[in-house]
């Protein structure tokens, strides 16, 4: 008889959104003429800059010409996309070549394909709260998981203790949820700690676009990272490709555990296990590097820096407390008085038909906090926060919810 993955079970069940869906649908179902204000999704809502549609365009006409058409191309990535991400990072000072660039379908993929590379029986290290991949694609692996918590007394931003155990380390800056990003600093003791330990950091910059302060957008700007990190990136939230799917994987030639390389390692996984990426994606990506793509999606980027600008904004007239947001497209609210996340979440509901996210929902350590998203619709998002601030400000707050 066929065994099944046994670690599937020791998965916790993961139903937060679903949660959600569905006290929504019964809310509407209850008051289908009140309008929802939605500052939950973690979805984009600009369309492709017009830079990335040409590029499409014009890929998709290659492909109809027998001329032009491309079949298999490589599988760790064109050419012409490695090099443009590669440029992209040298204007930050970053050299990396372009060899140690991989083409993936987002970060999410990696996240769980990534764990190939490594040994089941070595630890990862989460910093809670956290994007939940981490801690399931771990768990289907057969990975133990260590967390590390994050809450107002750290910042949301906590550091490595020579206690802490941990073979592989999850970092994400800027966080989702908490919308803290580290300082080259702090990110520096990471790295140190990294090496002195022989560990791995697996670092997520999927929203370093949205860094607008002198703030850390790669660990490779801090020293030695080359010999202890990977950083997985994505094209979703810095170019709106959630349903078009692009990303890079950063592994550097330096990186070797036990004699092994893990850049080889990662060439020979992607030449067995894909047979590449899209051509006409990978030209619609190149195209975000070029000056007019980043000029176009800075454009978007704009427009959420400015729906969060308007989020904390609601949250300073109310008075509440939170993190995040002005170098994040997340805003980490603590909930009033003292309310549990899922409460909070049922008062905005009802109270003013406002949808965020518990907190709760990112584990434990997310309890009593909510995460508000810069992604939606400037409009919905200045009604939304408006009706926080009339609500928070109100001083009637959580007497309602927990009647
Ligand atoms: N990493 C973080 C922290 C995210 O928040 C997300 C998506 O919300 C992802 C990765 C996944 O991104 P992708 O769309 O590239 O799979």
């Amino acid at each position: 008889m066929l065994k099944p993955n046994g670690h599937y079970r020791d998965l916790k069940e993961s139903y937060l959104f679903y949660h959600i869906a569905q006290k929504v649908a019964a809310y509407r179902a209850e008051h289908p003429e009140l309008p929802l204000h939605r500052l939950g999704i973690g979805d984009v809502s600009r369309p492709l800059c017009p830079e990335v549609i040409r590029a499409l365009h014009a890929a998709v006409e290659e492909q109809a010409e027998a001329r032009t058409f491309h079949g298999y191309v490589p599988e760790c990535g064109i050419p012409a996309f490695r090099e443009a991400v590669a440029g992209y990072y040298a204007r930050r000072g970053v050299r990396l070549a372009p060899e140690e660039i991989f083409v993936s379908s987002g970060a999410s993929d990696e996240l769980g394909d990534i764990l190939d590379l490594f040994d089941p029986s070595s630890p990862a290290l989460v910093t809670e709260p956290a994007y939940p991949a981490y801690v399931d694609a771990s768990v289907m692996a057969g990975r133990r998981v260590v967390y590390l918590h994050a809450g107002p007394e750290n910042d949301f931003l906590p550091l490595p203790g020579e206690e802490t155990e941990a073979d592989l380390i999850y970092l994400c800056s800027p966080n989702n949820p908490t919308g803290a990003v580290y300082t080259l600093e702090q990110l520096q003791a990471w790295v140190d700690f990294a090496n002195r330990r022989g560990a791995v950091i697996l670092f997520d910059a999927a929203y370093e676009a949205f860094i607008a302060d002198d703030l850390p957008h790669s660990i490779y700007e801090t020293e030695g990272a080359e010999r202890c990190a990977i950083e997985i990136c994505s094209l979703s939230k810095t170019a709106g490709f959630t349903g078009t799917r692009l990303g890079y994987t950063v592994i550097p030639k330096a990186l070797e555990r036990e004699g092994m390389n893990l850049n080889a390692m990662w060439v020979r996984n992607r030449t067995t296990k894909t047979n590449g990426i899209s051509y006409v994606l990978q030209k619609a990506g190149t195209a975000v590097f070029t000056e007019t793509g980043l000029a176009q999606i800075r454009d978007n980027i704009r427009v959420y820096r400015e729906n969060a600008r308007v989020i904390l904004q609601a949250l300073d007239a109310a008075g509440v407390r939170y993190w995040g947001g002005r170098n994040a497209p997340y805003v980490w609210m603590a909930c009033p008085d003292g309310m549990k996340s899922w409460d909070f979440f049922d008062l905005l509901l009802r109270e003013i038909q406002v949808i965020g996210t518990p907190g709760k929902g990112f584990g434990d350590s997310g309890e009593g906090f909510f995460r508000l998203s810069a992604f939606g619709d400037p409009e919905e998002t200045r009604a939304a926060a408006d009706r926080i601030r009339r609500l928070l400000g109100s001083g009637t707050r959580t007497g309602k919810a927990q009647a």
